[in-house]
């Protein structure tokens, strides 16, 4: 545990605990974290993942998140899928799910919504060599698609992009790219190529380090962004940063330290995760914001919180 800015362990126990139902997938990606066998591997039944839920919310607590995940969590069976998440909402969690998108329909999207899913994460990116698709650029096409799915639900859209050594030099597009979707997108999510599981890409090159990669995110968000103003986790494990848009461009929100400082901790709610730190980052950047809206009255719709995480 790290002092200061951290949040796990001052104030909340976890910040979210994955709950792995499938490890069958419907891509391979080329830095996959599963094992070679684990497309042979049957599902846990469907009453080991309720055991797992009622354990999760006896250890860590209402309003736990959980990342409802695989392997493909959309390839188990449809009513299966809606029991899981209707589980875990009665259980007092807060479900998100976890998926590659190539299952997930709006359709689909709308029954687990009425089961409670508030939350929708899209992992796309080169790793998953999607014919057609050679380039991060190329791949917006496919984020499009699976904004367009979300549009109009009542579900928070994350991406979950892999930073690897044929992509690092894509990032800062990729960020502007979510910048302008800044309406849509609440959270965009750079994980470092890891030397793990049935990926072929092995060990990282030496430019993929997190520093590195924080840099890509300011360079693409058009602003220093700070990455060490408020942690959830390690700072080795992972780091945040929470950007208003406003006009198109990116502010950094955490940028008054000794104010951020003075509320971490207090709050469970407005701790427990970096996206419901918006309304206090809109207050430390009170006047920056109105300095935008004086220039245009239409920023006031246009600002928007924004999370940048690697
Ligand atoms: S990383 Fe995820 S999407 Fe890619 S093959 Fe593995 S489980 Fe499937």
């Amino acid at each position: 545990m790290e002092a200061g800015a951290q949040l796990i362990g001052r104030t909340v126990p976890i910040g979210c605990v994955a709950l792995e139902i499938t490890q069958r997938c419907n891509l391979d990606c080329t830095l996959c974290y599963l094992s070679e066998s684990s497309q042979a591997i049957k599902d846990v039944p469907l009453e080991e993942v309720f055991r797992r839920i009622g354990d999760i919310a006896s250890r860590y607590g209402e309003g736990t998140n959980v990342q409802i995940t695989g392997g493909e969590p959309t390839l188990r069976p449809r009513a299966e899928l809606v029991a899981i998440v209707e589980r875990a909402v009665e259980a007092g969690l807060r479900p998100a799910l976890f998926t590659n998108g190539v299952r997930a329909s709006r359709a689909l999207l709308a029954v687990l919504c009425g089961a409670g899913l508030r939350e929708v994460a899209f992992h796309v990116d080169t790793t998953q060599q999607r014919k057609g698709y050679a380039t991060e650029r190329t791949l917006n096409g496919v984020r499009d698609e699976c904004i367009a799915r979300a549009r109009g639900l009542p579900l928070a859209v994350y991406f979950n992009t892999t930073v690897h050594d044929g992509n690092f030099a894509e990032l800062p597009a990729l960020v502007r790219y979510f910048v302008n979707r800044s309406d849509a997108v609440r959270l965009a999510s750079f994980q470092l190529q890891a030397d793990t599981g049935r990926g072929v890409l092995r060990a990282r090159g030496q430019l993929i380090t997190p520093a590195n990669v924080c840099a890509q995110i300011s360079q693409g968000a058009g602003a220093a962004l700070d990455f060490d103003a408020v942690r959830v986790g390690h700072a080795c494990c992972n780091r945040y940063a929470l950007a208003l848009i406003a006009n198109g461009r990116a502010h950094d929100a955490l940028d008054e330290r000794r104010f951020i400082a003075r509320f971490r901790g207090r709050d469970r709610r407005a701790t427990h995760r970096p996206a419901e730190l918006a309304p206090l980052a809109r207050l430390a950047c009170a006047q920056r914001l109105a300095d935008e809206t004086r220039s245009s009255c239409r920023a006031r719709q246009a600002a928007k919180a924004h999370v940048l995480r690697a």
